[in-house]
């Protein structure tokens, strides 16, 4: 049977570790802050920005939530973005994703300065975890690899297969695997015979957006799993993986639940990066 890798408890120390480095930076003169853009009332993007807010004043620091209308145009946002640049007590700013339709989500992103994206998923900050040079990584992959590292889990010379190619999950994953010397397969939905590859992973990631898609039979035994997926299933009480837990719990040497897995890694790492940009602006 499978160890957990539990995000929950993980999650809640890195918070802890926070808070503290949060009272030094205080105590510089420096106050941690996040300002984090919500445009339009999407109900799943009032429940992040609100927890992001929480978290962040949990942790003693300041967070500014810019509520901003569905029908605000693209240059009105860009305009607040810059500036929200050129503040420099504003030492992360974020956009919650997904837009209104009506605007260029990437231009948007794209706007908001490489010094100060703590989300990392801007062109320049994605450019940048090409080159191995990124300050700051999206924080759901960021979450991935800290969760791995934490439990001392080696991914040097490791087969990793990467299921999903999202900009905001399973590319940047796959090359902040890469960059730590996994021999990474990114697989998507034209991908063939899944299951055998998934058969010759060390370590996977699933990262698709369907509930159990990924069968426990194709986890070769002593694998480590990764599961990003929460799906809403009804007639289900609570929010299911991309991997069929159950069975995969009888192959995987570790594999994260859902919820409790990767869910809670990710503010963690919004508030862990928005304290780095603090502490560099120090330096
Ligand atoms: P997405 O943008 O919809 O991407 C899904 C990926 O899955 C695509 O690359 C797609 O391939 C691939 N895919 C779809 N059907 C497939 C199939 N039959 N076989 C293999 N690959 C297939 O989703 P996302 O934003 O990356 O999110 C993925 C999951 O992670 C969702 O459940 C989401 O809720 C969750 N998520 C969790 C967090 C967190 O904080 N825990 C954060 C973000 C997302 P193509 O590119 O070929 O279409």
């Amino acid at each position: 049977m499978a160890n957990l890798l539990d995000g929950k408890a993980l999650a809640k120390d890195i918070r802890a570790r926070l808070t503290e480095e949060v009272r030094q930076l205080k105590a510089k003169g420096v106050t941690p802050r996040l300002s984090v853009i919500l445009i339009g009332r999407d109900p799943a993007s009032v429940t992040y920005t609100s927890m992001k807010k929480k978290a962040c004043e949990k942790c003693g620091m300041i967070s500014d939530l810019i509520e901003l209308p569905e029908d605000i145009s693209q240059e009105e946002v860009k305009k607040i973005i810059r500036d929200l640049n050129a503040d420099d007590s504003v030492h992360g700013i974020m956009v919650q994703h997904p837009v209104p339709r009506h605007l260029d989500e990437l231009d948007i992103l794209s706007t908001v300065s490489v010094k100060k994206d703590v989300d990392g998923i801007s062109a320049a900050s994605l450019g940048n975890l090409v080159l191995g040079t990124a300050d700051f990584v999206s924080c759901t992959p960021l979450g991935i690899v800290t969760l791995l590292e934490e439990y001392n889990i080696p991914i040097e010379g490791k087969n990793a297969v990467v299921i999903g190619r999202s900009i905001i999950l399973g590319k940047p994953v796959a090359l902040a695997l890469l960059e730590r010397n996994a021999t990474v397969t990114i697989c998507h939905s034209r991908t063939k015979e899944l299951d055998k590859i998934v058969k010759g992973a060390d370590i996977v990631v699933a990262a698709i957006g369907k509930p159990e898609f990924v069968k426990g039979s194709w986890i070769k035994d002593g694998a480590v799993v990764v599961d990003a997926g929460y799906n809403k299933v009804e007639g289900r009480d609570k929010d299911v993986g991309d991997v069929e837990f159950e069975e995969a719990e009888k192959h995987a040497s570790y594999i994260t639940p859902v919820p409790g897995g990767v869910g809670p890694m990710t503010i963690a790492m919004l508030l862990s990066q928005t304290v780095k940009s603090a502490k560099l602006t120090l330096k």
